[in-house]
Protein backbone atom coordinates (compact mmCIF):
# COMPACT_ATOMS: atom_id res chain seq x y z
CA UNK A 1 0.00 0.00 0.00
CA UNK A 2 2.47 2.46 0.90
CA UNK A 3 5.22 1.57 -1.89
CA UNK A 4 1.63 1.94 -4.31
CA UNK A 5 1.14 5.64 -2.31
CA UNK A 6 4.51 6.37 -3.55
CA UNK A 7 4.47 5.22 -6.78
CA UNK A 8 1.42 7.46 -7.75
CA UNK A 9 2.77 10.39 -6.39
CA UNK A 10 5.89 10.55 -8.09
CA UNK A 11 3.83 9.49 -11.45
CA UNK A 12 1.59 12.60 -10.84
CA UNK A 13 5.12 14.53 -10.57
CA UNK A 14 6.58 13.31 -12.74
CA UNK A 15 3.56 14.57 -15.54
CA UNK A 16 3.66 17.84 -14.18
CA UNK A 17 7.22 18.28 -14.63
CA UNK A 18 6.67 17.47 -18.28
CA UNK A 19 3.80 19.79 -18.51
CA UNK A 20 5.69 22.62 -17.32
CA UNK A 21 8.89 22.09 -19.13
CA UNK A 22 7.04 21.66 -22.37
CA UNK A 23 4.95 25.16 -22.15
CA UNK A 24 8.67 26.46 -20.94
CA UNK A 25 10.72 25.08 -23.77
CA UNK A 26 8.28 26.42 -25.85
CA UNK A 27 8.60 29.99 -24.55
CA UNK A 28 11.65 30.61 -24.54
CA UNK A 29 12.14 31.90 -28.23
CA UNK A 30 8.29 32.55 -28.85
CA UNK A 31 6.21 35.13 -28.42
CA UNK A 32 2.67 36.14 -29.40
CA UNK A 33 2.26 39.25 -31.38
CA UNK A 34 -0.64 40.79 -32.92
CA UNK A 35 -1.03 40.07 -36.95
CA UNK A 36 0.09 43.92 -37.73
CA UNK A 37 2.84 43.77 -35.85
CA UNK A 38 3.86 40.44 -37.48
CA UNK A 39 3.23 42.27 -40.94
CA UNK A 40 5.21 45.26 -40.04
CA UNK A 41 8.22 42.57 -39.27
CA UNK A 42 7.79 41.43 -42.58
CA UNK A 43 7.89 44.92 -44.10
CA UNK A 44 11.19 45.38 -42.28
CA UNK A 45 12.56 42.90 -43.94
CA UNK A 46 13.12 41.08 -40.18
CA UNK A 47 12.21 37.41 -40.71
CA UNK A 48 14.46 35.24 -42.29
CA UNK A 49 11.37 32.03 -42.89
CA UNK A 50 7.87 31.34 -42.49
CA UNK A 51 5.87 28.65 -41.20
CA UNK A 52 2.02 28.81 -41.51
CA UNK A 53 0.18 26.24 -39.58
CA UNK A 54 -3.56 25.79 -39.72
CA UNK A 55 -4.51 28.87 -37.42
CA UNK A 56 -1.23 30.61 -36.56
CA UNK A 57 1.72 31.48 -38.79
CA UNK A 58 5.27 31.17 -37.05
CA UNK A 59 8.11 33.10 -37.97
CA UNK A 60 11.56 32.71 -37.19
CA UNK A 61 13.48 36.36 -36.92
CA UNK A 62 16.71 37.01 -38.65
CA UNK A 63 17.72 38.47 -35.24
CA UNK A 64 16.38 38.68 -31.90
CA UNK A 65 13.91 41.47 -31.03
CA UNK A 66 15.66 44.32 -29.07
CA UNK A 67 12.19 44.20 -27.03
CA UNK A 68 12.23 40.97 -25.62
CA UNK A 69 15.32 38.70 -27.21
CA UNK A 70 12.46 36.54 -28.49
CA UNK A 71 13.68 35.00 -31.91
CA UNK A 72 10.25 33.63 -32.90
CA UNK A 73 7.31 36.06 -33.44
CA UNK A 74 3.82 34.02 -33.82
CA UNK A 75 0.57 35.81 -35.05
CA UNK A 76 -2.62 33.89 -34.15
CA UNK A 77 -4.20 34.30 -37.65
CA UNK A 78 -3.53 33.02 -40.86
CA UNK A 79 -5.48 35.81 -43.47
CA UNK A 80 -5.96 34.59 -46.84
CA UNK A 81 -3.92 37.16 -48.59
CA UNK A 82 -1.09 35.67 -46.77
CA UNK A 83 0.62 33.72 -49.04
CA UNK A 84 0.75 36.98 -51.43
CA UNK A 85 2.01 38.88 -48.87
CA UNK A 86 4.82 36.09 -48.31
CA UNK A 87 5.86 35.79 -52.06
CA UNK A 88 5.84 40.16 -52.46
CA UNK A 89 8.60 40.10 -49.31
CA UNK A 90 10.38 36.93 -50.73
CA UNK A 91 10.55 35.21 -47.29
CA UNK A 92 10.96 31.90 -47.59
CA UNK A 93 7.85 29.64 -46.19
CA UNK A 94 6.13 26.52 -45.90
CA UNK A 95 2.90 25.07 -44.58
CA UNK A 96 3.53 22.77 -41.83
CA UNK A 97 1.82 19.64 -41.84
CA UNK A 98 0.02 19.71 -38.64
CA UNK A 99 -0.97 16.71 -36.45
CA UNK A 100 -2.77 17.03 -33.76
CA UNK A 101 -2.36 13.56 -32.74
CA UNK A 102 0.17 14.11 -29.11
CA UNK A 103 -2.60 17.37 -28.01
CA UNK A 104 -5.58 15.23 -28.66
CA UNK A 105 -4.22 12.25 -26.59
CA UNK A 106 -3.34 14.90 -24.13
CA UNK A 107 -6.61 16.61 -24.29
CA UNK A 108 -8.24 13.05 -22.82
CA UNK A 109 -5.82 11.47 -21.59
CA UNK A 110 -5.41 14.08 -18.89
CA UNK A 111 -8.51 14.78 -17.35
CA UNK A 112 -9.02 10.77 -17.23
CA UNK A 113 -5.33 10.33 -15.52
CA UNK A 114 -6.62 13.52 -13.06
CA UNK A 115 -10.09 11.18 -12.11
CA UNK A 116 -8.45 7.94 -11.32
CA UNK A 117 -6.17 10.15 -9.35
CA UNK A 118 -9.50 10.77 -7.15
CA UNK A 119 -11.21 7.76 -7.68
CA UNK A 120 -7.94 6.19 -5.95
CA UNK A 121 -7.90 8.97 -3.36
CA UNK A 122 -11.46 8.24 -2.34
CA UNK A 123 -11.68 4.75 -2.31
CA UNK A 124 -8.61 4.80 -0.12
CA UNK A 125 -10.26 7.45 2.58
CA UNK A 126 -13.51 5.32 2.91
CA UNK A 127 -12.30 2.01 3.18
CA UNK A 128 -9.78 2.30 5.24
CA UNK A 129 -11.93 4.22 7.84
CA UNK A 130 -12.68 0.75 8.99
CA UNK A 131 -10.97 -1.69 10.30
CA UNK A 132 -10.16 -3.25 7.09
CA UNK A 133 -8.97 -1.55 3.73
CA UNK A 134 -10.12 -2.05 1.22
CA UNK A 135 -6.92 -1.91 -0.62
CA UNK A 136 -5.35 -4.93 1.68
CA UNK A 137 -8.09 -7.89 1.25
CA UNK A 138 -5.81 -10.58 1.60
CA UNK A 139 -2.74 -9.09 2.33
CA UNK A 140 -2.91 -8.73 5.98
CA UNK A 141 1.01 -8.78 7.00
CA UNK A 142 0.46 -5.99 9.07
CA UNK A 143 -2.03 -7.44 11.49
CA UNK A 144 -0.01 -11.08 12.00
CA UNK A 145 2.55 -10.37 14.36
CA UNK A 146 5.57 -12.33 13.82
CA UNK A 147 8.40 -12.71 15.99
CA UNK A 148 11.81 -14.03 14.95
CA UNK A 149 13.21 -14.28 18.46
CA UNK A 150 11.32 -14.83 21.35
CA UNK A 151 13.09 -13.86 24.68
CA UNK A 152 10.74 -15.75 27.02
CA UNK A 153 11.39 -19.31 28.33
CA UNK A 154 9.65 -21.79 30.22
CA UNK A 155 11.19 -20.53 33.18
CA UNK A 156 9.16 -17.44 33.27
CA UNK A 157 6.29 -19.63 33.56
CA UNK A 158 5.94 -21.18 36.86
CA UNK A 159 3.23 -23.15 38.67
CA UNK A 160 1.91 -24.94 35.65
CA UNK A 161 4.23 -28.14 35.39
CA UNK A 162 1.93 -30.17 33.85
CA UNK A 163 1.10 -28.15 31.42
CA UNK A 164 5.14 -27.15 30.94
CA UNK A 165 5.74 -31.31 30.71
CA UNK A 166 2.87 -31.59 28.11
CA UNK A 167 4.07 -29.25 25.63
CA UNK A 168 7.66 -30.36 26.25
CA UNK A 169 7.21 -32.59 23.56
CA UNK A 170 6.55 -29.97 21.08
CA UNK A 171 9.41 -27.97 21.78
CA UNK A 172 11.47 -31.22 21.19
CA UNK A 173 9.27 -31.83 18.04
CA UNK A 174 10.18 -28.05 16.49
CA UNK A 175 14.08 -28.82 17.63
CA UNK A 176 14.18 -32.09 16.01
CA UNK A 177 11.28 -33.10 13.63
CA UNK A 178 13.29 -35.40 11.77
CA UNK A 179 13.70 -37.80 15.12
CA UNK A 180 10.17 -37.87 15.24
CA UNK A 181 9.44 -38.65 11.65
CA UNK A 182 12.05 -41.28 11.61
CA UNK A 183 9.38 -43.61 13.02
CA UNK A 184 6.20 -42.20 11.22
CA UNK A 185 5.08 -39.91 14.44
CA UNK A 186 3.08 -36.49 13.58
CA UNK A 187 2.71 -33.69 15.67
CA UNK A 188 -0.56 -33.01 16.77
CA UNK A 189 -2.23 -30.31 14.47
CA UNK A 190 -3.33 -27.90 17.22
CA UNK A 191 -2.73 -27.70 20.63
CA UNK A 192 -5.75 -25.99 22.58
CA UNK A 193 -4.62 -24.14 25.86
CA UNK A 194 -7.39 -23.68 27.68
CA UNK A 195 -7.87 -21.81 31.47
CA UNK A 196 -8.86 -18.92 33.25
CA UNK A 197 -8.00 -15.49 31.71
CA UNK A 198 -4.67 -14.41 33.55
CA UNK A 199 -3.15 -17.76 33.99
CA UNK A 200 -0.18 -17.66 31.33
CA UNK A 201 -1.58 -19.09 28.32
CA UNK A 202 -0.39 -16.09 26.04
CA UNK A 203 3.34 -16.27 27.89
CA UNK A 204 3.13 -20.19 28.03
CA UNK A 205 2.67 -20.10 24.13
CA UNK A 206 5.64 -17.58 23.73
CA UNK A 207 7.30 -19.90 25.66
CA UNK A 208 7.32 -22.51 24.02
CA UNK A 209 8.73 -20.60 20.64
CA UNK A 210 11.42 -18.94 23.24
CA UNK A 211 12.51 -22.55 24.37
CA UNK A 212 12.68 -24.00 20.89
CA UNK A 213 14.18 -20.98 19.18
CA UNK A 214 11.44 -20.58 16.41
CA UNK A 215 9.59 -17.82 14.87
CA UNK A 216 6.52 -17.06 17.01
CA UNK A 217 2.91 -15.78 14.65
CA UNK A 218 1.08 -14.64 16.54
CA UNK A 219 -3.10 -13.12 16.23
CA UNK A 220 -6.35 -12.67 18.17
CA UNK A 221 -9.26 -14.06 17.17
CA UNK A 222 -10.60 -10.73 18.05
CA UNK A 223 -8.85 -9.43 15.15
CA UNK A 224 -11.16 -11.70 12.79
CA UNK A 225 -13.76 -9.18 13.19
CA UNK A 226 -13.86 -7.58 10.18
CA UNK A 227 -15.51 -5.17 7.84
CA UNK A 228 -16.13 -6.75 4.92
CA UNK A 229 -16.83 -10.79 4.56
CA UNK A 230 -13.86 -12.75 3.48
CA UNK A 231 -11.35 -10.42 4.61
CA UNK A 232 -11.27 -12.71 8.27
CA UNK A 233 -11.29 -16.22 5.81
CA UNK A 234 -8.16 -14.44 3.13
CA UNK A 235 -6.01 -13.52 6.57
CA UNK A 236 -6.50 -17.22 7.98
CA UNK A 237 -4.97 -18.31 4.50
CA UNK A 238 -2.38 -15.48 4.54
CA UNK A 239 -0.82 -16.31 8.16
CA UNK A 240 -0.59 -19.90 7.33
CA UNK A 241 0.77 -19.64 4.09
CA UNK A 242 3.62 -16.94 5.35
CA UNK A 243 4.06 -19.70 8.63
CA UNK A 244 4.57 -22.76 5.75
CA UNK A 245 7.48 -20.45 4.68
CA UNK A 246 8.73 -20.30 8.16
CA UNK A 247 8.53 -23.71 9.22
CA UNK A 248 9.33 -24.90 11.82
CA UNK A 249 7.76 -22.20 13.58
CA UNK A 250 4.81 -21.66 15.87
CA UNK A 251 0.80 -20.12 15.24
CA UNK A 252 -0.46 -18.91 17.91
CA UNK A 253 -4.69 -18.02 17.77
CA UNK A 254 -5.41 -16.05 21.00
CA UNK A 255 -8.96 -16.08 22.41
CA UNK A 256 -9.91 -18.95 19.67
CA UNK A 257 -13.51 -18.65 20.82
CA UNK A 258 -13.95 -14.80 19.56
CA UNK A 259 -13.36 -16.39 16.28
CA UNK A 260 -14.50 -20.24 16.96
CA UNK A 261 -17.60 -19.57 18.67
CA UNK A 262 -20.37 -22.82 17.50
CA UNK A 263 -21.72 -21.80 14.57
CA UNK A 264 -25.44 -20.66 14.70
CA UNK A 265 -24.62 -20.17 18.49
CA UNK A 266 -25.40 -16.12 18.41
CA UNK A 267 -29.23 -15.40 18.60
CA UNK A 268 -28.06 -12.17 17.17
CA UNK A 269 -27.48 -13.78 13.96
CA UNK A 270 -25.34 -11.84 11.41
CA UNK A 271 -22.31 -14.70 11.80
CA UNK A 272 -21.34 -14.85 8.27
CA UNK A 273 -18.13 -13.33 8.68
CA UNK A 274 -17.33 -15.25 11.76
CA UNK A 275 -18.13 -18.45 9.78
CA UNK A 276 -16.49 -17.91 6.80
CA UNK A 277 -13.42 -17.36 8.71
CA UNK A 278 -13.71 -20.39 10.99
CA UNK A 279 -14.16 -22.58 8.14
CA UNK A 280 -11.18 -21.43 6.43
CA UNK A 281 -9.68 -21.79 9.36
CA UNK A 282 -11.09 -25.51 9.73
CA UNK A 283 -9.85 -25.92 6.01
CA UNK A 284 -6.25 -24.84 7.10
CA UNK A 285 -6.17 -27.28 9.91
CA UNK A 286 -6.80 -30.16 7.88
CA UNK A 287 -4.28 -29.05 4.83
CA UNK A 288 -1.16 -29.38 7.01
CA UNK A 289 -0.15 -33.04 8.48
CA UNK A 290 2.20 -32.01 11.02
CA UNK A 291 5.40 -33.21 8.76
CA UNK A 292 5.81 -28.99 7.72
CA UNK A 293 7.13 -28.23 11.37
CA UNK A 294 3.90 -26.04 11.72
CA UNK A 295 2.45 -26.55 15.16
CA UNK A 296 -0.67 -24.36 16.03
CA UNK A 297 -1.64 -23.75 19.45
CA UNK A 298 -4.59 -21.87 20.72
CA UNK A 299 -5.85 -20.26 23.69
CA UNK A 300 -9.21 -19.78 24.83
CA UNK A 301 -10.98 -19.21 28.59
CA UNK A 302 -14.39 -20.66 27.51
CA UNK A 303 -13.50 -23.72 25.73
CA UNK A 304 -17.35 -24.91 26.15
CA UNK A 305 -18.75 -22.55 23.94
CA UNK A 306 -16.33 -23.65 20.59
CA UNK A 307 -17.23 -24.89 17.83
CA UNK A 308 -17.58 -29.06 18.00
CA UNK A 309 -15.46 -29.10 14.17
CA UNK A 310 -12.25 -26.87 15.83
CA UNK A 311 -12.09 -29.95 18.62
CA UNK A 312 -13.04 -32.78 16.39
CA UNK A 313 -9.74 -35.31 16.09
CA UNK A 314 -7.05 -34.27 14.06
CA UNK A 315 -7.46 -30.47 15.07
CA UNK A 316 -7.30 -29.06 18.16
CA UNK A 317 -7.36 -32.51 19.33
CA UNK A 318 -5.14 -31.94 22.23
CA UNK A 319 -6.21 -29.48 24.97
CA UNK A 320 -3.66 -28.61 28.10
CA UNK A 321 -5.22 -27.21 30.74
CA UNK A 322 -3.68 -24.20 32.53
CA UNK A 323 -5.31 -23.71 35.61
CA UNK A 324 -5.18 -21.11 38.48
CA UNK A 325 -1.85 -22.16 40.53
CA UNK A 326 -1.92 -23.94 43.96
CA UNK A 327 -0.30 -22.82 47.44
CA UNK A 328 3.03 -24.27 46.04
CA UNK A 329 2.88 -22.92 42.16
CA UNK A 330 2.02 -19.46 43.36
CA UNK A 331 5.20 -19.56 45.38
CA UNK A 332 7.32 -20.35 42.30
CA UNK A 333 5.02 -17.72 40.25
CA UNK A 334 6.31 -14.88 43.05
CA UNK A 335 9.67 -16.43 42.89
CA UNK A 336 9.65 -15.27 39.00
CA UNK A 337 7.86 -11.90 39.44
CA UNK A 338 10.00 -11.23 42.82
CA UNK A 339 13.38 -11.27 41.13
CA UNK A 340 12.06 -7.32 39.08
CA UNK A 341 12.14 -5.87 42.63
CA UNK A 342 14.09 -5.35 45.93
CA UNK A 343 13.11 -7.88 48.30
CA UNK A 344 13.37 -6.99 52.34
CA UNK A 345 15.30 -10.63 53.69
CA UNK A 346 12.31 -11.11 56.32
CA UNK A 347 9.67 -11.62 53.61
CA UNK A 348 8.83 -15.00 53.56
CA UNK A 349 6.97 -15.61 50.38
CA UNK A 350 5.54 -19.08 51.75
CA UNK A 351 3.30 -16.33 53.77
CA UNK A 352 2.36 -14.79 51.04
CA UNK A 353 1.68 -17.80 48.81
CA UNK A 354 -0.65 -19.12 51.55
CA UNK A 355 -2.75 -15.96 51.21
CA UNK A 356 -4.06 -15.71 47.78
CA UNK A 357 -5.72 -18.71 47.33
CA UNK A 358 -7.81 -18.12 44.22
CA UNK A 359 -4.88 -15.41 42.37
CA UNK A 360 -3.96 -16.39 39.08
CA UNK A 361 -0.32 -15.54 37.68
CA UNK A 362 -1.77 -12.36 36.20
CA UNK A 363 -2.99 -11.19 40.32
CA UNK A 364 0.68 -12.35 41.15
CA UNK A 365 2.40 -10.55 38.73
CA UNK A 366 -0.05 -7.21 39.75
CA UNK A 367 0.23 -8.16 43.55
CA UNK A 368 4.19 -8.03 43.70
CA UNK A 369 3.97 -4.66 41.19
CA UNK A 370 1.55 -3.01 44.16
CA UNK A 371 3.94 -3.91 46.87
CA UNK A 372 6.56 -2.79 45.22
CA UNK A 373 4.48 0.47 45.10
CA UNK A 374 3.09 0.19 48.52
CA UNK A 375 7.06 0.25 49.76
CA UNK A 376 8.29 3.20 47.43
CA UNK A 377 5.27 5.47 48.70
CA UNK A 378 6.34 4.65 52.34
CA UNK A 379 9.87 5.52 51.39
CA UNK A 380 11.31 1.74 52.06
CA UNK A 381 15.00 0.56 51.03
CA UNK A 382 13.13 -2.52 49.93
CA UNK A 383 9.60 -4.61 49.80
CA UNK A 384 8.76 -5.77 53.43
CA UNK A 385 6.04 -8.23 53.96
CA UNK A 386 3.85 -5.42 55.35
CA UNK A 387 3.64 -4.02 51.75
CA UNK A 388 3.27 -7.28 51.11
CA UNK A 389 -0.20 -7.50 53.03
CA UNK A 390 -1.01 -3.88 52.36
CA UNK A 391 -1.47 -5.03 48.51
CA UNK A 392 -3.13 -8.25 48.91
CA UNK A 393 -6.01 -6.37 50.87
CA UNK A 394 -5.98 -3.96 48.03
CA UNK A 395 -5.94 -6.47 45.72
CA UNK A 396 -9.36 -8.57 47.32
CA UNK A 397 -11.17 -5.94 48.46
CA UNK A 398 -10.77 -3.05 45.96
CA UNK A 399 -8.93 0.35 46.83
CA UNK A 400 -9.39 1.87 50.14
CA UNK A 401 -11.62 4.61 50.47
CA UNK A 402 -10.53 6.86 52.45
CA UNK A 403 -13.32 10.14 51.60
CA UNK A 404 -16.16 7.48 52.42
CA UNK A 405 -17.21 8.11 55.87
CA UNK A 406 -20.11 6.11 57.71
CA UNK A 407 -22.18 7.74 60.66
CA UNK A 408 -21.92 6.45 63.99
CA UNK A 409 -24.92 4.01 63.88
CA UNK A 410 -23.69 2.60 60.75
CA UNK A 411 -20.40 2.29 61.48
CA UNK A 412 -21.84 0.42 64.89
CA UNK A 413 -23.53 -1.77 62.56
CA UNK A 414 -21.01 -2.61 60.45
CA UNK A 415 -18.66 -3.40 63.63
CA UNK A 416 -21.17 -5.88 65.08
CA UNK A 417 -21.73 -7.24 61.38
CA UNK A 418 -17.69 -7.62 60.78
CA UNK A 419 -17.39 -9.23 64.43
CA UNK A 420 -20.14 -11.37 63.71
CA UNK A 421 -18.78 -13.32 60.55
CA UNK A 422 -15.37 -13.36 62.82
CA UNK A 423 -16.65 -14.95 65.72
CA UNK A 424 -18.45 -17.53 63.77
CA UNK A 425 -15.59 -18.27 61.94
CA UNK A 426 -13.59 -18.78 64.96
CA UNK A 427 -15.77 -21.36 66.40
CA UNK A 428 -17.15 -23.08 64.04
CA UNK A 429 -14.01 -23.40 62.24
CA UNK A 430 -10.33 -24.54 63.42
CA UNK A 431 -8.73 -24.28 59.84
CA UNK A 432 -9.75 -21.17 58.31
CA UNK A 433 -8.52 -18.38 60.61
CA UNK A 434 -9.44 -14.54 60.74
CA UNK A 435 -6.64 -13.02 59.75
CA UNK A 436 -7.95 -9.22 59.92
CA UNK A 437 -11.53 -7.75 60.72
CA UNK A 438 -11.99 -3.93 59.21
CA UNK A 439 -14.81 -1.97 59.34
CA UNK A 440 -12.83 1.00 56.88
CA UNK A 441 -14.81 1.21 53.84
CA UNK A 442 -13.02 0.07 50.92
CA UNK A 443 -14.03 -0.60 46.84
CA UNK A 444 -17.50 -0.53 45.83
CA UNK A 445 -20.25 -1.96 48.13
CA UNK A 446 -17.92 -3.27 50.72
CA UNK A 447 -18.65 -1.20 53.91
CA UNK A 448 -15.58 -3.59 55.98
CA UNK A 449 -14.53 -6.97 55.71
CA UNK A 450 -13.19 -10.19 57.35
CA UNK A 451 -10.61 -11.60 56.21
CA UNK A 452 -10.27 -15.04 57.04
CA UNK A 453 -7.38 -17.25 55.70
CA UNK A 454 -7.28 -20.82 54.71
CA UNK A 455 -3.87 -22.10 55.36
CA UNK A 456 -4.19 -25.22 52.76
CA UNK A 457 -6.05 -25.32 49.48
CA UNK A 458 -9.13 -26.62 49.60
CA UNK A 459 -10.87 -28.92 46.50
CA UNK A 460 -13.19 -31.25 48.59
CA UNK A 461 -15.66 -30.33 51.06
CA UNK A 462 -18.69 -31.96 53.10
CA UNK A 463 -21.92 -30.93 53.96
CA UNK A 464 -20.84 -30.09 57.05
CA UNK A 465 -18.00 -27.64 56.08
CA UNK A 466 -20.06 -26.08 53.79
CA UNK A 467 -22.87 -25.65 56.29
CA UNK A 468 -20.30 -24.02 58.86
CA UNK A 469 -18.67 -22.00 55.78
CA UNK A 470 -22.39 -20.35 55.21
CA UNK A 471 -23.40 -20.11 58.58
CA UNK A 472 -20.19 -17.67 58.65
CA UNK A 473 -21.45 -16.00 55.65
CA UNK A 474 -24.72 -15.69 57.66
CA UNK A 475 -22.48 -14.27 61.00
CA UNK A 476 -22.89 -10.88 59.92
CA UNK A 477 -26.54 -10.71 59.51
CA UNK A 478 -26.86 -13.12 62.36
CA UNK A 479 -25.32 -10.20 64.62
CA UNK A 480 -27.30 -7.36 63.08
CA UNK A 481 -30.46 -9.36 64.20
CA UNK A 482 -29.57 -10.62 67.74
CA UNK A 483 -28.16 -6.59 68.99
CA UNK A 484 -30.22 -4.41 66.68
CA UNK A 485 -33.10 -7.05 66.50
CA UNK A 486 -33.31 -5.28 62.16
CA UNK A 487 -32.16 -6.46 59.16
CA UNK A 488 -30.05 -3.65 56.72
CA UNK A 489 -28.97 -4.14 53.29
CA UNK A 490 -25.21 -4.59 53.68
CA UNK A 491 -25.81 -8.41 53.93
CA UNK A 492 -26.57 -8.57 50.54
CA UNK A 493 -23.73 -9.80 49.18
CA UNK A 494 -23.45 -12.37 51.86
CA UNK A 495 -26.54 -13.96 51.37
CA UNK A 496 -26.58 -14.46 47.30
CA UNK A 497 -23.42 -16.30 48.09
CA UNK A 498 -24.76 -18.23 50.66
CA UNK A 499 -28.11 -18.95 48.42
CA UNK A 500 -25.67 -20.09 45.86
CA UNK A 501 -24.19 -22.83 47.95
CA UNK A 502 -27.19 -23.75 49.06
CA UNK A 503 -29.05 -24.12 45.44
CA UNK A 504 -25.77 -26.32 44.38
CA UNK A 505 -25.24 -28.45 47.60
CA UNK A 506 -29.08 -29.61 46.96
CA UNK A 507 -29.19 -29.29 43.20
CA UNK A 508 -25.51 -30.02 42.19
CA UNK A 509 -23.64 -32.38 44.61
CA UNK A 510 -26.66 -34.40 45.58
CA UNK A 511 -26.36 -33.79 49.29
CA UNK A 512 -30.00 -34.34 49.66
CA UNK A 513 -31.24 -38.07 50.81
CA UNK A 514 -34.96 -37.48 49.26
CA UNK A 515 -33.44 -36.35 46.05
CA UNK A 516 -30.63 -38.49 45.83
CA UNK A 517 -27.48 -38.59 43.80
CA UNK A 518 -28.70 -36.58 41.04
CA UNK A 519 -28.02 -33.20 39.45
CA UNK A 520 -31.01 -31.07 38.96
CA UNK A 521 -29.12 -27.74 37.17
CA UNK A 522 -26.92 -28.61 34.56
CA UNK A 523 -23.40 -27.82 35.51
CA UNK A 524 -22.36 -24.01 33.61
CA UNK A 525 -19.15 -25.26 32.03
CA UNK A 526 -18.09 -21.60 32.18
CA UNK A 527 -15.07 -19.97 33.26
CA UNK A 528 -16.83 -16.94 33.47
CA UNK A 529 -19.75 -17.98 34.58
CA UNK A 530 -23.22 -17.59 33.57
CA UNK A 531 -23.51 -18.00 29.45
CA UNK A 532 -26.30 -15.01 28.89
CA UNK A 533 -27.88 -16.71 25.83
CA UNK A 534 -28.43 -19.74 26.81
CA UNK A 535 -31.82 -20.49 28.82
CA UNK A 536 -31.85 -22.92 31.52
CA UNK A 537 -33.59 -25.44 31.21
CA UNK A 538 -35.18 -27.32 33.75
CA UNK A 539 -35.77 -31.31 33.61
CA UNK A 540 -37.67 -31.91 36.67
CA UNK A 541 -41.10 -31.70 37.90
CA UNK A 542 -43.08 -28.77 39.59
CA UNK A 543 -43.10 -31.13 42.40
CA UNK A 544 -39.34 -31.40 43.06
CA UNK A 545 -39.27 -28.13 41.92
CA UNK A 546 -40.83 -27.19 45.03
CA UNK A 547 -38.66 -29.84 47.35
CA UNK A 548 -35.33 -28.19 46.06
CA UNK A 549 -36.93 -24.85 46.95
CA UNK A 550 -37.95 -26.22 50.24
CA UNK A 551 -34.46 -27.83 50.83
CA UNK A 552 -32.77 -24.76 49.77
CA UNK A 553 -34.92 -22.58 52.68
CA UNK A 554 -34.12 -25.45 55.23
CA UNK A 555 -30.24 -25.07 54.38
CA UNK A 556 -29.82 -21.80 55.14
CA UNK A 557 -32.10 -21.50 57.92
CA UNK A 558 -30.17 -23.98 59.69
CA UNK A 559 -27.29 -22.35 58.66
CA UNK A 560 -28.06 -19.08 59.69
CA UNK A 561 -29.53 -20.85 63.25
CA UNK A 562 -26.19 -21.96 63.72
CA UNK A 563 -24.60 -18.86 63.43
CA UNK A 564 -27.27 -17.12 65.65
CA UNK A 565 -26.62 -19.48 68.34
CA UNK A 566 -23.14 -18.91 68.09
CA UNK A 567 -23.57 -15.34 68.88
CA UNK A 568 -25.66 -15.82 71.53
CA UNK A 569 -23.27 -17.61 73.61
CA UNK A 570 -21.06 -15.35 73.07
CA UNK A 571 -22.72 -12.01 73.46
CA UNK A 572 -20.48 -10.29 75.76
CA UNK A 573 -16.97 -11.13 73.90
CA UNK A 574 -18.88 -9.95 70.75
CA UNK A 575 -20.03 -7.02 72.24
CA UNK A 576 -16.72 -6.34 73.60
CA UNK A 577 -14.57 -6.94 70.58
CA UNK A 578 -17.04 -4.99 68.27
CA UNK A 579 -16.32 -1.88 70.66
CA UNK A 580 -12.88 -2.59 70.21
CA UNK A 581 -13.57 -2.56 66.71
CA UNK A 582 -15.09 0.58 66.63
CA UNK A 583 -12.54 2.04 68.20
CA UNK A 584 -9.16 0.99 66.70
CA UNK A 585 -11.16 0.22 63.18
CA UNK A 586 -9.15 -2.57 62.50
CA UNK A 587 -8.58 -6.12 64.30
CA UNK A 588 -5.43 -8.51 63.43
CA UNK A 589 -5.05 -11.82 64.23
CA UNK A 590 -3.21 -11.24 67.62
CA UNK A 591 -5.80 -8.55 68.65
CA UNK A 592 -8.72 -11.09 67.69
CA UNK A 593 -6.86 -14.14 69.45
CA UNK A 594 -7.90 -12.65 72.90
CA UNK A 595 -11.18 -12.78 71.85
CA UNK A 596 -11.22 -16.16 70.53
CA UNK A 597 -9.51 -17.65 73.04
CA UNK A 598 -12.69 -16.67 75.53
CA UNK A 599 -14.77 -18.12 73.43
CA UNK A 600 -17.74 -20.34 74.82
P1 LIG B 1 -3.62 -15.38 29.76
O1 LIG B 1 -3.15 -15.37 28.34
O2 LIG B 1 -3.80 -16.76 30.30
O3 LIG B 1 -4.83 -14.55 30.00
P2 LIG B 1 -1.14 -14.07 30.18
O4 LIG B 1 -0.22 -15.09 29.63
O5 LIG B 1 -1.46 -12.94 29.29
O6 LIG B 1 -2.49 -14.74 30.65
O7 LIG B 1 -0.56 -13.57 31.56
C1 LIG B 1 -0.46 -12.22 31.88
C2 LIG B 1 0.75 -11.96 32.75
O8 LIG B 1 0.63 -12.57 34.02
C3 LIG B 1 2.02 -12.52 32.17
O9 LIG B 1 2.61 -11.62 31.31
C4 LIG B 1 2.87 -12.79 33.39
O10 LIG B 1 3.54 -11.62 33.81
C5 LIG B 1 1.84 -13.12 34.44
N1 LIG B 1 1.69 -14.58 34.56
C6 LIG B 1 0.57 -15.26 34.30
N2 LIG B 1 0.74 -16.57 34.53
C7 LIG B 1 2.00 -16.73 34.94
C8 LIG B 1 2.78 -17.87 35.32
N3 LIG B 1 2.27 -19.09 35.33
N4 LIG B 1 4.07 -17.66 35.69
C9 LIG B 1 4.59 -16.42 35.69
N5 LIG B 1 3.91 -15.32 35.33
C10 LIG B 1 2.63 -15.45 34.97
MG1 LIG C 1 -3.94 -14.20 26.83
ZN1 LIG D 1 -20.97 -9.54 55.70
Amino acid sequence: MKNYRFNLTYFVLALLTVLLLQDYLKGVKTTVVPYNEFQAALESNEIKEVVVYNEEVKGYLKEARKKDNKTVIVARRVPPELRSELEKYGVKFWRANESSFLSDIFSWLIPMLFFIGIWIFLSRKIFSGGQGSFMSVGKSKAKIYVEKKIKVSFSDVAGVDEAKSELEEVINFLKDAKHYERLGAKMPRGILLVGPPGTGKTLLAKAVAGEAAVPFFSISGSEFVEMFVGVGAARVRDLFEQARKHAPCIVFIDELDALGKARGANPMGGQDEKEQTLNQLLVELDGFDGGEGVVLLAATNRPEILDPALLRAGRFDRQVLVDRPDRIGRLQILNVHVKKIKLDRNVELEQVAALTTGFTGADLANLVNEAALFATRNNRESVTLEDFNLAIERIITGLEKKSRVLNKMEQKIVAYHEMGHAIVAASCSKVNKVHKVSIIPRGVGALGYTIQRPTEDRYLMSPLELENKMAVLLGGRASEKLFFNEMTTGSSDDIAKVTEMARAMVTKYGMIKELGHIVYEQQQQSYLGIDQFSPKTKNYSEKTAQLIDERVKEIVDKAFEKAYHVLELNRDIVEKSALELIKKETLTGEELEVFFNQLN
